[in-house]
């Protein structure tokens, strides 16, 4: 299987905005151990600016766009760094791409960006991809890496995307404000009552961003591609994902 999975920034970091070791480790062990028996792996990976402000000993996560930008391109060393060596461990190679929302409207780069991802892959290189923050401005920005991720998916034509999460699935209601609340395990179709679920807001904490998964869930399942959201605190269950096991929320892809 040709599987991109997107981890955010609450599965690599603690709420203090540093790297959590231990879950960035067990990640890049089951990826490693996936990539050994013979899936292709994309990787989104999330935290640039997180990390930056970190390493920047910035006190908070920066408002201004200059200094996140800055923040942006000191972290994404960072990331980079953790994850080969991480991944060197396992004998594996990582490649970093980043993109911008030109990337996938100007056909050439787009085709670029295709054909180098192909290559990468062929050469059993792990991609890991991010939006380029530092560049990105208003008027290019993709904005959100649920929405990164899906449109890599497509331009992999992936079999599988997975958005690791810091919450199980998609739920009924917002499971931290209602009991009742009931984990969807199967989404046929995004029709119009899941994108309500999705709420109003792409930062709502309550709902884990789920607005923007939602949108990513309709771009991959129109190309047919499945998509899991999963809780990114058991990077273990990306095994039990790929034996076919019902994780989380699965969407399923349009069969023509
Ligand atoms: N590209 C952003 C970063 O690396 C994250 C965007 C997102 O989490 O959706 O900090």
């Amino acid at each position: 299987m040709r599987i991109v999975v997107k981890v955010g920034t609450s599965t690599l970091a603690h709420s203090t905005g540093r790297l959590n070791i231990r879950q960035v480790e067990k990640l890049t062990k089951v990826l490693s151990d996936l990539k050994n028996t013979g899936h292709e792996i994309i990787m989104v990976s999330s935290g640039a600016i997180g990390m930056g402000s970190g390493k920047l000993s910035l006190k908070k996560r920066p408002d201004d766009i200059a200094t996140k930008q800055a923040a942006a391109a000191v972290g994404q060393c960072e990331l980079m760094y953790t994850y080969d060596k991480l991944f060197s461990e396992y004998h594996h190679t990582v490649a970093q791409i980043l993109l911008t929302g030109e990337d996938f409207e100007v056909e050439k780069r787009y085709e670029n960006f295709s054909t180098t991802l192909q290559r990468l892959l062929e050469l059993d290189a792990l991609p890991i991809i991010n939006e380029n923050d530092s560049i990105a401005t208003e008027e290019i920005v993709i904005g959100d890496n649920d929405t990164l991720s899906a449109l890599v998916a497509i331009g992999a034509r992936a079999d599988l995307l997975v958005l690791l999460s810091d919450i199980d699935g998609l739920y009924t209601a917002d499971p931290h404000k209602d009991p009742d609340a009931k984990l969807i395990e199967i989404v046929e179709r995004v029709d119009d009552g899941i994108i309500a679920l999705g709420g109003d807001s792409s930062t709502k904490l309550g709902t884990g961003g789920m607005k923007t998964k939602i949108h990513a869930a309709r771009l991959c399942t129109e190309k047919g591609i499945d998509m899991i959201i999963a809780n990114g605190s058991d990077p273990e269950s990306l095994y039990r994902i790929v034996e076919g096991e019902s994780v989380g929320s699965k969407f399923l892809g349009r069969r023509a």
